[in-house]
């Protein structure tokens, strides 16, 4: 059975045709510059590739050079999209209203629709790609949603809850959401089945460590608390966003430089984190070699954002009142050693052992942790994609 995974944004689309029967990525691509000109970059598991410029107004024009790249290009991987079971969509912000992964029908597509005003760069453009893929698809082939939120639902109010008068609640939903679900979940799931345990006894923390950055504690199987909050803006420090600070720091800088609430969205968003510290980049690759040749602001950003997910790890161990792993994922958290000894030798005090050798490791599932140590510390390489084909894979053999 094979499943068409979709992560669109507003002017972008990232695909992945999978193979459930054997969980492989047959191939994979991205159309770019979706309302603007158009380009597709497409490439087959056995490296043929197949890139163009095409106009794409919309995202059914996408989608119709993503048929022709999969079902004609020279690097086709099948005859016909009748051979595609169902689609799965990844979806940014499903609110208090999607607990799980569904199949769309008019009421997921107008709740997903409402739901655009707390992540207005992603839903909107959520609901364009499945609107298009209906009308290239047809409706025979089944379309499934997969929320970023969804895994976080189990929370607790006292978790989601902000201390703000109650009606903003009462009236706006204003609450922790949480972001990155699926690949929490993903990487929760393979740390029991490494510890060879059922999920519901172990106590865990995934790190997902990209440009944006969570944290998730897991207990009894489920997600009891979790960094990012109304927005992915919540938490610690990343790329460019700022992670949580004191709102009256904003309100004083939005008074002396006269900005609106705009400005401020868009400075926490996107000039402040490792950019807006280093002042050198948002990558960790560019700051990490700023750092090594002296430059003083990108060792700052970097000792921030080592104690800021120390902190967070560490309040998720008070939370759970103790913890069996700790997975680290992500472009960072896959690939950064000097990150994962900081975060482990800071945690001496729960005998957190790491093996140098193993922990120099990049982007491969391994177990660093030594025999001994008081905490299993894994690092599993994160697979939102495959998540979201399981589930879709789940839902539609139900059907
Ligand atoms: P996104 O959230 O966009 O999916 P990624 O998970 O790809 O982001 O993570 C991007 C971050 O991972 C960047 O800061 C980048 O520097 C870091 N990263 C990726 N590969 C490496 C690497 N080989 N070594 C160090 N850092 C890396």
């Amino acid at each position: 059975m094979k499943i068409f995974v979709v992560n669109a944004g507003s002017s972008s689309l990232k695909y992945q045709l999978i193979d459930m029967d054997n969980e492989e990525v047959l191939a994979k691509g991205l159309c770019e510059r979706i309302g603007v000109t158009g380009c597709i970059s497409h490439k087959a598991a056995d490296g043929r590739k197949y890139e163009a410029e095409t106009p794409m107004p919309t995202h059914s024009e996408a989608f119709e050079a993503v048929v022709f790249a999969m079902t004609k290009s020279e690097a086709k991987v099948i005859d016909s999209f009748d051979e595609i079971s169902a689609i799965g969509h990844r979806i940014v912000q499903g609110g208090a209203i999607f607990k799980g992964s569904c199949l769309v029908n008019d009421k997921v597509l107008s709740d997903i629709s409402d739901l655009g005003a707390m992540a207005p760069l992603h839903n909107p453009a959520h609901v364009l790609a499945i609107k298009a893929c209906i009308k290239t698809f047809g409706e025979k082939i089944p379309q499934v949603v997969v929320f970023d939120t969804s895994f976080h639902q189990t929370m607790p109010p006292k978790a989601y809850m902000y201390a703000l008068p109650y009606e903003y609640y009462e009236k706006y939903q204003v609450r922790k959401y949480g972001a990155h679900g699926t690949s929490h979940h993903f990487v929760s799931d393979r740390v029991a089945v490494l510890e060879n345990k059922d999920k519901k006894d172990i106590k865990i923390i995934t790190c997902h460590l990209g440009n944006g950055c969570s944290i998730t504690a897991i207990k009894d199987g489920v997600c009891v608390d979790t960094s990012m909050g109304f927005t992915p803006l919540d938490g610690f420090m990343m790329g460019t966003r700022s992670g949580t600070i004191d709102p009256s720091a904003l309100t004083y800088i939005a008074e002396k430089d006269n900005l609106s609430a705009a400005d401020i969205n868009t400075i926490c968003n996107k000039k402040s984190g490792m950019l807006g510290i280093s002042g050198v980049s948002n990558d960790n690759r560019d700051i990490e070699k700023a750092g090594k040749e002296g430059n003083e602001r990108a060792l700052l950003a970097t000792s921030m954002q080592r104690y800021q997910i120390l902190k967070f790890v560490g309040q998720y161990i008070a939370a759970m009142n103790g913890v069996d792993a700790i997975a680290f994922t992500g472009g960072i958290g896959e690939n950064d050693p000097g990150l994962r000894q900081y975060v482990c030798e800071n945690l001496g005090f729960l005998n957190v052992k790491i093996d140098g050798e193993l922990n120099k490791l990049r982007g491969q599932e391994v177990k660093i942790s030594t025999a001994d140590s008081g905490v299993d510390v894994f690092v599993i390489p994160t697979n939102e994609e495959l998540a979201i084909a399981r589930d879709t894979l789940d839902i539609v053999s139900k059907l």
